[in-house]
Parts: C-alpha cells; sequence; structure tokens
C-alpha cells in the first residue's frame, strides 16, 4: 500500500495511491497517518477498510499538493557517513559504529514543496536517502527483530547547510533543522512493497544533471542494524523516522564545492518509492 496525504499545507488529508497511480480520499476512513495509526497496525485495518469501500472513495486531482505522508512524527533520527565514498568526499573517516544526529520535525515538507536556502546560508546542499517509518515500538530491538519494527519506507531529500553543519561549533543539527530541509514523499511504501530495503538505487539530479547515483546496497550499516542500533539508545516510536545516509555525489564533495542558488531545480528518486522535486528559493 502507498499512503499519501494532501492539500494545503497544515490541512493535509490521508490518501491512498493506487497501483495505476489513481490517488483516492480515505479522509472518511477516520483516522490520520500518526503515532496512533502506525502504533496500531492501521495499515492492516485501512487494508480491511479499502476492501469495502475503495469504489465509493473519491477520486484526487493529480495536480493537488502532495504534503508529507505522515502527521508530524515524534522524531527525525539520521545516519551520517552510511556510505564509504560519501565518508571519503566528506573527509571524514569511514565510521566503526553508525554516526547518528537529530533533525528538526519542523523541518519537513511535502515531497515537490520549494526548498528555501535559509537567512545568511550560502551552502545550502543536498542528500537523497531513504528513510524508515517505524512501525511498532522499539526499545533494545535485536538485528533478527528489527524490520519487524518497520512499517514502511519514504524517500527523504535530507538538506544540509554545510556552514551551520561544519564550520559553526557543536552539533550537526544546526544545518540540518533548517524550515523546508526535509521533504518526504511522494508516499510511504509499507513494508511488504519493498523485497530487500538494502538493495534499491537511488539517484539526485541537479538541473537536469545526475549528481548522485547509487544503491542503498552499499550501505555501511543496513537498515537492520540501523534501527537495532539506534533503539539502544532511545525508544523509537511509532512513525518515527530514520533516514539512512546519503551516498556520494553531493555539493559538498565536488572541487570546487557546488551550492544551491534560487532558481536551481532538485530531483530525486528511489526504486519503488517514486520521485520528488524542489525548487530552491531565497529566503525573504
Ligand atoms: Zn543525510
Amino acid at each position: 500500500m502507498k499512503l499519501i496525504r494532501f492539500g494545503k499545507q497544515g490541512e493535509e488529508k490521508p490518501g491512498i495511491q493506487l497501483e495505476d497511480g489513481t490517488r483516492i480520499d480515505i479522509a472518511a476512513f477516520g483516522e490520520d497517518y500518526d503515532e496512533h495509526f502506525f502504533g496500531t497496525d492501521g495499515t492492516t485495518r485501512l487494508g480491511h477498510w479499502l476492501e469495502r469501500n475503495r469504489d465509493e472513495s473519491p477520486i484526487v486531482p493529480q495536480n493537488e499538493r502532495l504534503g508529507p505522508p505522515l502527521v508530524r512524527p515524534s522524531k527525525i533520527i539520521c545516519v551520517g557517513l552510511n556510505y564509504a565514498k560519501h565518508a571519503s568526499e566528506s573527509g571524514m573517516e569511514v565510521p566503526k559504529e553508525p554516526v547518528l544526529f537529530f533533525k528538526a520535525t519542523s523541518a519537513i515538507v511535502g515531497p515537490n514543496d520549494d526548498v528555501v536556502i535559509p537567512k545568511g546560508s550560502e551552502k545550502t546542499d543536498w542528500e537523497v536517502e531513504l528513510a524508515i517509518v517505524i512501525g511498532k515500538k522499539a526499545s533494545y530491538v535485536p538485528l533478527d527483530e528489527a524490520l519487524d519494527h518497520v512499517a514502511g519506507y519514504v524517500l527523504h531529500n535530507d538538506y544540509s547547510e554545510r556552514a551551520f553543519q561544519i564550520e559553526k561549533q557543536g552539533q550537526w543539527c544546526k544545518g540540518k533543522g533548517c524550515d523546508t530541509f526535509a521533504p518526504i514523499g511522494p508516499f510511504i511504501a509499507t513494508a511488504d512493497e519493498i523485497k530487500d530495503p538494502n538493495a534499491l538505487d537511488l539517484w539526485l539530479k541537479l538541473n537536469g544533471e545526475t549528481l548522485q547515483q547509487s544503491n542503498t546496497s552499499d550501505f555501511i550499516f543496513n537498515v537492520q542494524e540501523v534501527v537495532s542500533y539506534i533503539s539502544q539508545f532511545m525508544t523509537l516510536l511509532p512513525g518515527d523516522i530514520i533516514s539512512t545516509g546519503t551516498p556520494a555525489g553531493v555539493g559538498l564533495g565536488f572541487d570546487p564545492p557546488r551550492y544551491l542558488k534560487p532558481g536551481d531545480v532538485v530531483e530525486l528518486g528511489i526504486e519503488g518509492l517514486g520521485t520528488s522535486k524542489q525548487e530552491v528559493k531565497a529566503y525573504h
């Protein structure tokens, strides 16, 4: 099942994208895609509801704005430097255990919303990533049970301001949580749709030029390892997002580095998880 949310910012309603691409409004189901929905096996309940109500559900026009495909979760945890080539282009060592940082949930926007270069920024950069959506509360989860805690997967662009992230003191979160820095979607594919999350092609283009192209089989720490590892340090709640890191080809890695400017267009995609597109805007 592909979960979507659609409508004006802040007024999104839940929907489903069908196999043929048709989008239907499932607001009559009476629940949104939030912690309660994921934590109570909402996808199974929704599946049963759809068997009876799918044909009567209103069609969502294709030009309707897509919002983030879930209600703002309790946290976004990101894995840094999870592809060897990206660690090397960033001038950093391949980590011995997952590097973690937080991304503010207020950065979440719809998949095709504009990305706004923050006030004072000169180094806004892109990062295509596979994101995991947690389905079941996870605390001290062993490796072989990790996937039981995953509700689904979603495309994420982990926008990053490199001067805020690296040149300012302290943690990376300064350069990761700016407004609009987390376009999520177009949809959450439920876990049953993705046979092997550790073998998915992913790519990103800037103004039509392919800059990132890789496969999640190049992960240093795979999906199971990341879920199990993070759950040793904090409880993952249903709906929480783990972003699994980006492959090589970010702006920081070029010589000289390349950063975003107003008018640029960023497009990205992951096998089985659709594509998204952001236009770059100046802050004002
Ligand atoms: Zn990242």
